[in-house]
Formats: structure tokens, C-alpha cells, sequence
């Protein structure tokens, strides 16, 4: 039988704000642990949340840009579980008035475009942090990150594809980071994902029974472990089993999900409006605010790329995979309008050193002001484009400005006729069999005299130069 995978994403992102969400203790990451809390957060008795203003604010940025529609009134809700990391015995997150639904994301995956629907977005609270020591027989409890805001991302179950989970996933990341409301970072937690996966076979309209995963915390890794999920369900479905609803873990030491605990359902959680705390409204001309400063997003950026730098689409798309990379092309072309040279080199040239490190072009050891001053020397015959090449490995390497380079590996390109003349001379003459099968009309030769040549000069002699003067010596 020939089984349909059904996939959609949750995705918590931390917002980027100063303080918390109910109370005025610091976000910053990294303070020595229980350092940023106050009886708000700690779950004290009598104490009262108050909303922090700007975490609707990002949110509302975040509705404007994935189409959602937002709600006037929302409220919040108590979601009631025991964790030792969750001091309150509940937490505040939203239920059935959420602040945004009903939105979309576009995806391209193999070329072609896809509508990947958002059914809500939320807010809540984040979760204090476990420390498991293996060395004792306790586990600390940090509560730093206990009140960080976060917001809920749900997609419809739109995925079908490892592949596509995994766009979709980047695409949110671009936009949140687009929006400066997120840093996006899967590594350090501010971006996490679950997935609900489930199979069912091709043609059936009703969803399998589903499994939610967790713990994925690389884009590499959400594609992985949806694979193996694919893969597992699939042989018990063959063998007539069924699948049980349950909280999965992924392993990636070990490359596998583990069963964790089965699934809850929402009446579970018992949730019920949160007394502590008064609806949130929502008016239109504060929506109209924040649209009126929202930044420009990727597809707009995408198209804005293409058509005024008269670049082909896929240059659109990898420019504008990251707003820094986008500036960073900008910054360049404003000093060497030559767009599509610019595109070139950053895509072929700038990105291949970038990957290998894992970097990020924030980070890059070559300025765009450095990279436009190395393309402005090739244009201006200084160096030839092949030397300019291996001096941008340098200047990624050292740091250096690719004038310092060029002086002191004496790289500059030959330009003057009578030196260029005189190699083409002693080329001549060291290979005179060559020179008369030219002469009986051999053309392809020249090639090997414009090669002879370059050895001789390094590669430094400018090849149309090379080129002319050997026409015109052979010809003799
Ligand atoms: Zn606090």
C-alpha cells in the first residue's frame, strides 16, 4: 500500500524583548542562574502579571506578516501541569482566544510554490530549566527563563515532506529574524520545533494516528527525525499494527525516536481564563502602526532584487535568504554597481568560504566595502579576474584589504607591451616546431602560446594584451 505522510509544525520562538512577559525581570541569556527573578516569575502567592506591551506588538508584527487576521479582543488563559521547572503549577499561554489565526506562509520546494497554512498564533510564558547532573542525585532547577515571552507558531497539517517541514521552518526563521523579533537560533532554544506526524494511505481524506515529536533542535535534525519517523510508522502500518498517540523524543546521537510519554489532550490541562488577567484589545490603529514600520520582507525584497538589480530569480532568492546577506549586497553594489558581478561572487566565491565554516555573513572577514574595492581592481585591468580570485581567499583568510595583498605578493596584472612583447619572444623561440605548424594553419596553437605565457608571467599578463601581440608576432 502506498502510504501519504501528513505533517504540521509548532514552532516557539523567544521573543527579542528586554523584559518578561508579566513582570520587569531581564531576559538577557547567560546570567549566573536565579539572578533574573522576581515573586511574578517565581510563582509567589498574591502576586499580580501585568503585560508586557511590546510582546503583542511583535506578535501583531508577526500576524501582518503571514497574512493572519488578528483578533480585536484575546485573552489569556491557565494551562495547569506539575513540572519542577514551572513553579506557578501552570502556565499562562492563550487557548481559545488566541491573539492571531488563519494566515499563510509560501513555500518553494523543487521550484514550485506552496501555501502553507498557519492556524494560530499565541502567546505564553516559557518554562523554567532543568540541570540534570549525573553526578548527584538531584536535578538544579534555574528560573531565569521562567516568564521569557514566547510566541506559538501552529501550522495547518499542510507538510507533506521532510523537505518541506523543514523549508517551511526556515522560512518562519528568515521572517521572524526579517521582523527583529527572534534571533532565530535553533542551537540556543529561542527557535524550537515539534512536529505532528502522521501516515495514512494515498487517496484517504481522514488524518492516521499521529505522533508529536520533539527535541529537534537543528534544521538538519527536524528533517532527519521526520524521516525516521516516516520510516518507523510506515513498517507497522505494513505489518497491520496501529500506531499509538504518543510524545516522541529524538535521539540524534543515535539517530532514532524514543516514545516519551503518551499524548495529553487539551481537557487535560483543564484550561480556564487566567482571573489574574484582563483581556487584551487590540485596536485597528495600533495594527495600522505597526504595518506602517513593518521592514520589508523576503518576498518583497526577493522581487524588489530581481527587478531592480536585473537579476535572474535564483540570484533573488539565495540575496535575500537573510536580511544580512541582502545588506551586504547592497552595501557592495553602492560601491560597484555592477549587480550581477556582485551576485556572482557573493553566491559562487563568498558563500563557498561561508559554508565550509559554518559562518555567518555577519561575521564575514570581508567587508562588502573590501569586496567591492577587489571587483573594482579586476574591472579596472589592476589584477585578472582568476588572481582576483585567489586574493579573495586571502582577504578571507587574513583580513586584509586586497590592495595590501596585491602589493605585497606583487600581484598586479602586466599591462605594459614591450615586458609582455619579450616573454612572447623567448616563448617563440623555445618552441619554434609549434610556431611553424601554427603558421601552416594549426589556429588552435594559440591557445598553448596564451598558456606559455601565463606561466611565464604568473598569470599576471593581461591576457588581451597577450593575446594581440602574439597574433600579430605570429603572423610575422
Ligand atoms: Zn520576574
Amino acid at each position: 500500500m502506498e502510504f501519504e505522510t501528513v505533517i504540521g509544525l509548532e514552532v516557539h520562538a523567544q521573543l527579542l524583548t528586554n523584559s518578561k512577559i508579566f513582570c520587569g525581570c531581564s531576559t538577557k541569556f547567560g546570567a549566573a542562574p536565579n539572578t533574573h527573578t522576581c515573586p511574578v516569575c517565581l510563582g509567589m502567592p498574591g502576586v499580580l502579571p501585568v503585560l508586557n506591551r511590546t510582546v503583542v506588538e511583535y506578535t501583531i508584527r508577526l500576524a501582518l506578516a503571514t497574512h493572519c487576521s488578528i483578533a480585536r479582543t484575546s485573552r489569556f488563559a491557565r494551562k495547569n501541569y506539575f513540572y519542577p521547572d514551572l513553579p506557578k503549577g501552570y502556565q499562562i499561554s492563550q487557548y481559545d482566544l488566541p491573539v492571531a489565526e488563519h494566515g499563510w506562509i509560501d513555500i518553494e520546494v523543487n521550484g514550485e510554490s506552496k501555501r502553507i497554512g498557519i492556524t494560530r498564533i499565541h502567546l505564553e510564558e516559557d518554562a523554567g530549566k532543568l540541570i540534570h547532573d549525573e553526578t548527584q542525585p538531584f536535578t538544579y532547577v534555574d528560573f531565569n527563563r521562567t516568564g521569557v515571552p514566547l510566541i506559538e507558531i501552529v501550522s495547518e497539517p499542510d507538510l507533506r515532506t521532510p523537505e518541506e517541514a523543514s523549508t517551511y521552518l526556515k522560512k518562519l526563521r528568515d521572517i521572524v529574524r526579517y521582523l527583529d523579533i527572534c534571533d532565530g537560533n535553533m542551537e540556543e532554544g529561542s527557535l524550537r520545533c515539534d512536529a505532528n506526524i502522521s501516515l495514512r494511505p494515498v487517496g484517504s481524506e481522514s488524518f492516521g494516528v499521529k505522533t508529536e515529536l520533539k527535541n529537534m533542535n537543528s534544521f538538519r535534525f527536524v528533517q532527519r527525525a521526520l524521516e525516521y519517523e516516516i520510516k518507523r510508522q510506515r513498517a507497522i502500518l505494513e505489518q497491520g499494527g496501529t500506531i499509538v498517540q504518543e510524545t516522541r523524543l529524538w535521539d540524534s546521537d543515535k539517530g532514532v525516536t524514543h516514545g516519551m510519554r503518551g499524548k495529553e489532550e487539551a481537557h487535560d490541562y483543564r484550561y480556564f481564563p487566567d482571573p489574574d488577567l484582563v483581556p487584551v484589545l487590540v485596536t485597528d490603529e495600533w495594527i495600522e502602526n505597526v504595518r506602517s514600520e513593518l521592514p520589508e520582507l523576503p518576498e518583497a525584497k526577493k522581487a524588489r532584487f530581481i527587478k531592480e538589480y536585473e537579476l535572474p530569480e535564483q540570484d533573488g532568492v539565495v540575496l535575500t535568504s537573510s536580511k544580512d546577506l541582502a545588506a551586504y549586497f547592497e552595501a557592495c553594489v553602492a560601491r560597484f554597481p555592477q549587480p550581477k558581478k556582485v551576485s556572482n561572487w557573493i553566491m559562487a566565491e563568498l558563500l563557498r568560504e561561508l559554508n565550509r565554516d559554518d559562518g555567518e555573513i555577519d561575521q564575514c572577514p570581508v567587508s562588502p566595502e573590501a569586496l567591492a574595492d577587489l571587483l573594482k581592481m579586476t574591472d579596472e585591468d589592476v589584477i585578472s579576474g582568476k588572481i582576483a580570485k585567489s586574493v579573495f581567499e586571502e582577504m578571507y583568510a587574513t583580513g586584509k584589504p586586497p590592495e595590501t595583498i596585491v602589493e605585497e605578493k606583487g600581484l598586479k596584472q602586466v599591462t605594459d607591451e614591450g615586458e609582455i612583447g619579450k616573454v612572447i619572444e623567448s616563448v617563440l623561440t623555445a618552441h619554434p616546431d609549434q610556431v611553424e605548424e601554427y603558421r601552416a594553419g594549426k589556429d588552435k596553437l594559440l591557445g598553448f602560446f596564451v598558456g606559455q605565457v601565463m606561466k611565464q608571467t604568473q598569470g599576471k599578463a593581461n591576457p588581451k594584451i597577450v593575446n594581440e601581440i602574439l597574433r600579430e608576432k605570429l603572423r610575422e
